[in-house]
């Protein structure tokens, strides 16, 4: 495999790491469109360069392999799962504990990925955890802690009452403060995955749709609205629209979806990146699990501005080409309720509400596999049901190692396909 080399190393270890979003993103796109266009045999072509998608570039490039990445909209977009500031971070998986050797893997690639471009992706403030003692998010919580050793603290009334004024918080409910965890920027990080997968020689292909993929004997030949390319190996990270590249997945990845607000607090001080914490909240008397972020400055994050909060709890069932994009009042309200239940200086005014998708699959784990079907020729990262970003980082490793290696050190088997 022969690696292709036209963006000059010499430059410094990101040209974009220090700019601001918006100039990030123009770089970012630029430096695409000056990658082949015209080639049309590659090693890996990875399917849609969004979260996973960069990543898998960026890792598949770093091994010298010929690698194209083909997305359908900009790099990164609003249209797809990974838009919106900002991504929750955290180890002690209350989800299922079989996720925290991923996660130690995902902490390490996000420092690693730091290190290479200058660039700060983590931020650590701690997350609050907050929920009956028997709910999922706190029990699941405390067993991964207790079973790899993972630094959680309960916290009082008291203690809430001194440190974490913001909140209002019923004694009914368990508070569990995980140091180590915080928010990683996605629009950020999409953008350093493909900057670096460029500069380590990958080509990738902005608003280029792919029509369909097909295998003829040891080659795939993938076709676009723009040019049909051939490849050794295909990885597949469409996101929400994974079931429409692959029909075969489809009934096991259901599109839904999701609400973020960010809003305008009563105290803007109170809730600013250094203050304040981000949180989740199992509300007793509603299903799912609200959560929030510090209000973080736009001129380094992206916009929007204010305090933002969603709620973790499957919204309509969607096709992700008619996303109905347009907020519904109750959208708002469930939102604002939590706020003013659970913060009492937390909510003045809705600045603006957005749409996002989870796909989800029928236990709520990841596909992390080869296809069935396809021998090892065609690799998946999907269904990652509202709770993927944070492990962006390690997923493309995982990937390049399926396409090229044929396996991974990972333990990623019970992520496998074949499942349902
Ligand atoms: C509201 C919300 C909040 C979330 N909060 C968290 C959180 O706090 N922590 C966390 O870890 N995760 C969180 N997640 C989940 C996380 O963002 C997703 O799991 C992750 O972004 C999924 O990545 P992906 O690569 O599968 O999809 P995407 O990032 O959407 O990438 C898929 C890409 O494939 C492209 N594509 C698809 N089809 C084609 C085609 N035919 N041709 C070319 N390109 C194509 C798309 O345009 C897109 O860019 C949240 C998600 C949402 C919606």
């Amino acid at each position: 495999m022969k690696r292709r080399d036209f963006i000059s190393k010499a430059a410094g270890i990101s040209a974009v790491a220090s700019l601001p979003i918006a100039d990030m993103f123009a770089r970012v796109n630029d430096l695409a469109s000056a990658t082949p266009q015209a080639e049309t045999n590659y090693d890996v072509i990875v399917l849609g360069v969004g979260s996973m998608g960069s990543s898998t570039c960026y890792h598949l490039a770093r091994r010298g392999v010929k690698v194209l990445g083909i997305e359908q909209f900009d790099i990164p977009h609003e249209l797809g799962s990974h838009a919106g500031q900002s991504r929750m971070i955290r180890k002690a998986y209350s989800e299922h504990p079989d996720y925290v050797p991923l996660l130690r893997s995902a902490y390490a690639n996000w420092q690693a990925m730091e290190q290479e471009t200058g660039a700060e992706l983590y931020f650590r403030t701690g997350i609050l955890h907050i929920g009956k003692k028997e709910s999922q998010d706190i029990a699941g919580l405390r067993k991964s802690a207790s079973l790899y050793s993972i630094e959680v603290k309960d916290v009082s009334q008291a203690e809430m009452t001194s440190r974490f004024p913001q909140f209002r918080i019923p004694s009914a409910y368990d508070i569990v403060l995980e140091p180590d965890a915080g928010f990683v920027t996605p629009e950020r990080s999409v953008l350093l995955f493909t900057e670096q997968a460029i500069r380590k020689g990958a080509a990738i292909h902005t608003k280029e749709k792919t029509l369909s993929w097909k295998r003829e004997g040891g080659t795939i030949t993938v076709t676009t609205n723009k040019q049909t390319y051939q490849c050794k190996k295909l990885v597949i990270t469409a996101g929400p629209w994974a079931g429409k590249m692959i029909p075969g997945l489809s009934r096991n990845l259901k599109v839904t979806r999701q609400m973020i607000a960010w809003v305008k607090p009563r105290n803007w001080k109170a809730f600013e990146l250094s203050t304040f914490p981000c949180w989740t909240i199992a509300d007793i008397d509603k299903p799912g699990t609200f959560y929030g972020f510090p209000i973080l400055p736009t001129a380094k994050f992206g916009g929007p501005v204010g305090l933002k909060l969603a709620h973790h709890y499957h919204g309509v069932v969607s096709d992700p080409d008619n996303l109905n994009r347009v907020p519904a009042p109750e959208d708002e309200s469930v939102l604002v309720d939590a706020l003013n239940k659970f913060f009492p200086e937390g909510y003045e005014s809705t600045h603006v509400m957005k749409t996002c998708m989870y796909t989800n699959t029928p236990d709520e784990n990841f596909i992390l596999d080869f296809l069935p079907g396809y021998d090892k020729e065609v690799c998946v990262a999907a269904g990652f049901s509202g709770h993927g970003f944070k492990f962006s980082s390690v997923v493309g490793e995982i990937m390049a190692d399926l396409a090229l290696k044929g396996a991974t050190a990972h333990p990623i088997g019970f992520l496998n396909a074949g499942r349902f």
